[in-house]
C-alpha cells in the first residue's frame, strides 16, 4: 500500500507503510528539530490538548507514537508513550517512554506535585510529622530523618521550618492519586 503526501515545498512524498524510512522522512519534516536534543515540537496538524497527529495506515496516528515506533520498533496498542520532558508536540524519541496507565497516572502525580515544589512522593501524617520535630529537636540531621521516613530532605526541611500545610495539602490531596 502506497499513499502519497505533499511534503514541504510542495514535493510528492511516497509513503511505503512497510518501511519505516519514508515515515521518519515525514516526522523529520514536520518537526522542528533544531535542537538536536532539545523538544522536537511538531509543527503539523495536532489535536486540542497538543499532540501531534498525522495520517499513517489510513488512520490519524499521534506523532509523538509514531516517533516512539520508528526509534524503538512495535509496541501493544494498550500501552502509553509517556514525554520525559511533559511537552505534548515533543516527538524527540529520546524524550519519550513506555508506560502502563498506571505509570502515566503516577508520572502526572508527580509532576502536579512538581508544580507545588514538592517531587517526593510523601505519605505523612499528623503523627509523623511530630515524630520528625521531636527527632530534629534531639539533634537528628535532616538527611537521616528524611531517610528513615522515605521523602526528599526538602519535605523535612518545610516540615522543621514550621511549613506544615505542604504536608497537609500532600496527604489530603494525592495520596488518592
Ligand atoms: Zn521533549
Amino acid at each position: 500500500m502506497i499513499s502519497v503526501d505533499r511534503g514541504a515545498g510542495g514535493a510528492t512524498i511516497y509513503c511505503m507503510t512497510r518501511h519505516n524510512l519514508p515515515l521518519a522522512e515525514r516526522l523529520r519534516m514536520k518537526s522542528d528539530r533544531s535542537d538536536p536534543d532539545g523538544c522536537w515540537p511538531w509543527t503539523a496538524a495536532s489535536c486540542r490538548d497538543g499532540y501531534g497527529y498525522l495520517r499513517f495506515e489510513g488512520r490519524s496516528q499521534l506523532a509523538h507514537r509514531l516517533a516512539y515506533r520508528i526509534a524503538n520498533g512495535d509496541f501493544p496498542d494498550e500501552l502509553k508513550v509517556c514525554h520525559t520532558c511533559d511537552n505534548p508536540p515533543c516527538v524527540n524519541p529520546s524524550h519519550l517512554f513506555l508506560g502502563t496507565q498506571a505509570d502515566n497516572t503516577a508520572d502526572m502525580a508527580t509532576k502536579r506535585r512538581s508544580t507545588h515544589g514538592e517531587r517526593s512522593t510523601s505519605h505523612l501524617s499528623e503523627a509523623d510529622v511530630d515524630l520528625i520535630h521531636d527527632l530534629k529537636a534531639r539533634g537528628a540531621t535532616q538527611r537521616a530523618i528524611a531517610a528513615r521516613f522515605g521523602v526528599n530532605p526538602s519535605t523535612v526541611s518545610r516540615i522543621v521550618n514550621g511549613k506544615r500545610w505542604v504536608v497537609k495539602w500532600e496527604t489530603d490531596h494525592l495520596r488518592p492519586l
